[in-house]
């Protein structure tokens, strides 16, 4: 199959073959023609599968053959992502593709000064790619109408929900008009997203691509057991052993973050952080440093790094569990992409038992442990398994009552990892009356 045969316009092909893009993915095989032909969309694929190229591409080629040109202060697509990052990168992706259309893009989010987009706005813009804050910011300053809207693209839905996000999404329903179209596309289909499905497609196509499995398969993954109080140190034990040349390290919180990277820059490593509490500029900053190879280490939240497309991403390194399990695919969904191999590494302290439990449970796969020479806890990481157990006291075998073995501290187990399961098929959509703005799993 190529581009062409899904029935895309030149100036979209030659868009695509200078991006080097030879096959459609999976999902932009499904997602192309199904939005083409003005269909809903429900799909099931995260940041790694191409899906913005699906969701992007066919809203191009719509917005370039069909409807009026846009007014002042209009926009005639949508897009919605969660955080600043990812809408800058969603915006960077579709300029490249609607490089020979005369369409004009943009991307709007808070963090930055909200004047220049307001100006930026007065023209009207074909595609606007937006966090749902400073969206509705900007629509209640009137800076922004959206009667003209052909086409709402929620991305990484489910994402905007664990952030948050259910009132904001509630409140642009509602300024939304009856008629368009509506593409949504989440890593997972909870049931607070398909409440959200049901209240905003209409009648959508499934689709899905087994996300976790194209992770799971180009990405070796294990965990080092540790005391929680040695963790900086057998990751700098680690970087240095292993020669990382560029990681990703995930931190739970910005305090974390920030005290990690003190850490590393205090040891003369060229390190940098982005969380929340920075300014965007400086996010921003620190992320292009990375990408360009000048940073070696950047420690990030899973707030600031959801959706981070960084070419040819070796490593993965998770400092700290997250909280939820679904990010623990996101996370080491940012390396193994595009059919590269790339390894994931969690360093487990006694206290995470349970978040590895989980991400065991939901990835049906049991972790390798692998047990660092000088750095064996002294608190011991219990036993985990993919079925959910985790073996607080383990039995002893009954030993003889002679000397030898005696004494030997337990150095773990190490279990090979299985294979993943792919992910459950999507459920139907259940039509709901009421909006569910309620935080997750508050129901
Ligand atoms: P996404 O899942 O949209 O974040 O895309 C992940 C990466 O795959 C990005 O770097 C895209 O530029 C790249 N990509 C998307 N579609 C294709 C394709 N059909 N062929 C090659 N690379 C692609």
């Amino acid at each position: 199959m190529t581009f062409a045969t899904l029935g895309l316009i030149e100036p979209l092909l030659r868009a695509l073959e200078a991006l080097g893009y030879q096959t459609p993915t999976p999902v932009q095989a499904q997602a192309i023609p199904a939005v083409l032909a003005g269909r809903d969309l429900m799909a099931a694929a995260q940041t790694g599968t191409g899906k913005t190229a699906g969701f992007a591409v066919p809203l191009l080629q719509l917005l370039t053959m069909e409807g009026p040109k846009v007014t002042a202060n209009s926009v005639r697509a949508l897009i919605l992502c969660p955080t600043r990052e990812l809408a800058e990168q969603v915006h960077a992706s579709v300029a490249e593709y609607a490089e020979h259309l005369p369409l004009t893009t943009y991307a709007v989010y808070g963090g930055v000064s909200i004047n220049p987009q307001m100006m930026k706005l007065r023209k009207g813009v074909d595609i606007l790619v937006a966090t749902p804050g400073r969206l509705i910011d900007l629509f209640r300053q009137n800076a922004l109408k959206l009667n003209q809207l052909q086409t709402l693209v929620l991305d990484e839905a489910d994402r905007m929900l664990d952030l948050g996000f259910s009132e904001e999404l509630a409140n642009i329903y509602r300024m939304l008009p009856k008629k368009r179209q509506t593409l949504l596309f989440s890593a997972t289909f909870s049931d607070d997203i398909r409440l959200l499905a049901g209240q905003m497609l209409n009648d959508p196509l499934s689709i899905e691509v087994s996300p976790r499995n194209v992770a799971a398969n180009t990405v070796k993954q294990w965990v080092v057991p540790v005391d929680k109080k040695r963790k900086a140190e057998l990751f700098v034990h680690l970087m240095r052993k292993g020669k990382w040349k560029q990681v990703l390290v995930f931190a739970k919180t910005r305090n974390g973050v920030d005290a990690l990277v003190d850490k590393l820059q205090g040891l003369g490593i060229n390190a940098d952080g982005i969380h929340g509490d920075k300014p965007q500029a400086t996010r921003q900053r620190a992320l292009d440093r990375f990408k360009a190879s000048d940073v070696q280490i950047l420690v990030a939240t899973d707030v600031a790094a959801r959706g981070l497309d960084i070419e040819d991403l070796p490593m993965v390194v998770n400092f700290d569990l997250p909280i939820v399990a679904e990010d623990y695919i996101h996370r080491i969904g940012r390396t193994g992409r595009a059919g590269n191999t790339g390894e994931a590494i969690s360093l487990v302290c006694a206290d995470e038992v349970n978040m590895l439990s989980a991400i065991e449970m939901l990835t049906r796969q049991t972790l390798t442990r692998k047990m660092e020479q000088d750095f064996e806890p002294e608190h011991r990481v219990p036993d985990t398994d993919a079925s959910g157990q985790v073996v607080k006291k383990p039995k002893k075998p009954k030993k003889p009552k002679t000397s030898g073995g005696g004494g030997k501290r337990n150095l773990g187990k190490w279990v090979e990892s299985g294979e993943v399961a792919a992910e459950p098929s999507i459920k139907p959509v259940r039509k709901v009356p009421v909006f569910n703005t309620g935080p997750r799993k508050k129901k």
